[in-house]
């Protein structure tokens, strides 16, 4: 696990948005336990979250977009140092300008957050029977519950952006959502059979 820390540590002192613990954990544990063997992530950032997922189990596959160059050429040299040059492919650019003709037992949103309920829509086609939409973030520090804990208009424009989501998928008749205070803020949205 010392590139994992290395990666870590890399986040931290350049700012990079990585999964917490928790929540890393709570979607590993779900790989297993539903046998998840392809993912599509939206938002690679430095690799972590894909690295992570790679390891849970040994067949899983993972495919990633991320939007940034830097953040993208680091992801894949940490994707080469961790020897899953096969298991994971980056892709570069914007995640709204792909579209996949394959299925995926997982599609992990960890991108823009103002842009959730997009790519929810942009996806939806490529989740596998008894697929799942994770999403992460959804709590945003706690300002999805509180608003007053900000005072900033552009993270109060995102944070109600995030709340319209959470309500979309309250409402929505086709998926049924459970969302989980772990990490971060974590829905699971699987469609009704
Ligand atoms: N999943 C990662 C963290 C991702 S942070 C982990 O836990 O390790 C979110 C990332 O989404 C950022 O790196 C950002 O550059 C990227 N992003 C933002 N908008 C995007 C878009 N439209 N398409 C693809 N990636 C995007
Ligand atoms: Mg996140």
């Amino acid at each position: 696990m010392e590139e994992i820390s290395k990666i870590k540590k890399f986040a931290k002192i350049n700012s990079v948005p990585i999964m917490k613990d928790e929540g890393i954990d709570f979607i590993c544990d779900y790989i297993v336990k539903n046998n998840v063997k392809s993912i599509l992530e939206i938002g690679t950032g430095i690799g972590y979250s894909s690295i992570r997922f790679a390891r849970a189990k040994d067949d899983v596959f993972v495919s990633t977009i991320e939007f940034d160059i830097e953040r993208y050429h680091e992801a894949v040299k940490n994707i080469a140092d961790n020897n899953l040059m096969d298991r994971i492919l980056v892709y570069l650019g914007d995640a709204a300008s792909f579209t996949f003709d394959r299925m995926f037992d997982l599609i992990f949103i960890d991108g823009p957050k103002a842009q959730y309920q997009k790519f929810f829509e942009h996806f939806q086609d490529n989740l596998s029977e008894n697929g799942v939409f994770i999403s992460d973030n959804l709590s945003f520090h706690g300002m999805v519950a509180d608003l007053s804990l900000t005072h900033n208009y552009s993270t109060k424009k995102l944070v109600k952006k995030i709340q319209k989501y959470v309500a979309f998928f309250k409402e929505n008749q086709e998926f049924h959502t459970d969302f989980f205070e772990t990490g971060d803020g974590i829905s699971v949205s699987k469609k009704n059979n």
